[in-house]
């Protein structure tokens, strides 16, 4: 494991989560959206993550700034962010397959929206952003950097926890009792442990 090939993991992330979500992101925009909670402030934590997860280190690894950030690189660290970029992928194949037509890139509800309850959804309520917070650890993993690698952390953290509160409550809005009983079961982003 070399510090390029270890920016080259990063890089194949990038490249395969945009392949995984272009096809839904296509299938999903035919479908009507029937309610939703976008708006400036919406706008503004995508921007914050997108930036986060994809532009500082995408910036770093072609140019290594910011440069006063980075520190020694450690292959052991490397090698588990391979795991957890390969883990994050299969969650994000998984989440895009399960949501299917339900996908929003921000807080909609479509048209006949099921709720979905089952598979990667069982147990965890956004199997999706726990695929993040995973693409998140591989980056500060892989990038030996402070700024570069922490981004991710810091950028989807502020979309997270900008965002899962209105998603919950519209998702009660529009569900009640089903959703209610299913937030009773699962944990956010993780099983909870009964
Ligand atoms: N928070 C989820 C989904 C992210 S995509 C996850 O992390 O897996 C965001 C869209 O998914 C929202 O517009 C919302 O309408 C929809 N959504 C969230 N949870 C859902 C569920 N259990 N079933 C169907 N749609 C859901």
């Amino acid at each position: 494991m070399t510090p390029t090939i270890s920016k080259a993991i990063f890089v194949v992330l990038a490249i395969g989560w945009y392949l995984i979500r272009y096809e839904y992101a296509r299938r999903s925009r035919r479908v009507t959206v029937v309610r939703s909670a976008r708006g400036p402030r919406e706008i503004a934590l995508l921007l914050v993550s997108l930036a986060g997860l994809g532009l500082v280190p995408l910036v770093y690894v072609a140019t290594e700034i910011p440069r006063f950030s980075a520190y020694n690189f450690n292959p052991s660290f490397a090698w588990l962010g391979l795991f957890f970029a390969i883990a994050a992928l299969a969650m994000f194949h998984l989440t895009h397959r399960a949501l299917g037509r339900n996908w929003s890139i921000s807080l909609d509800v479509r048209e006949n929206h099921q709720l979905v309850t089952d598979g990667i959804y069982r147990r965890v309520r956004h199997p999706m952003y726990s695929a993040f917070w995973l693409w998140a650890i591989a980056q500060a993993l892989l990038l030996p950097n402070w700024i570069a690698g922490f981004a991710g952390l810091a950028g989807f953290g502020i979309l997270f926890f900008g965002r899962v509160a209105r998603e919950e409550r519209m998702m009660l809005e529009t569900f009640g009792d089903s959703y209610r009983a299913y937030m009773a079961r699962t944990g956010r982003v993780f099983p909870s442990i009964l």
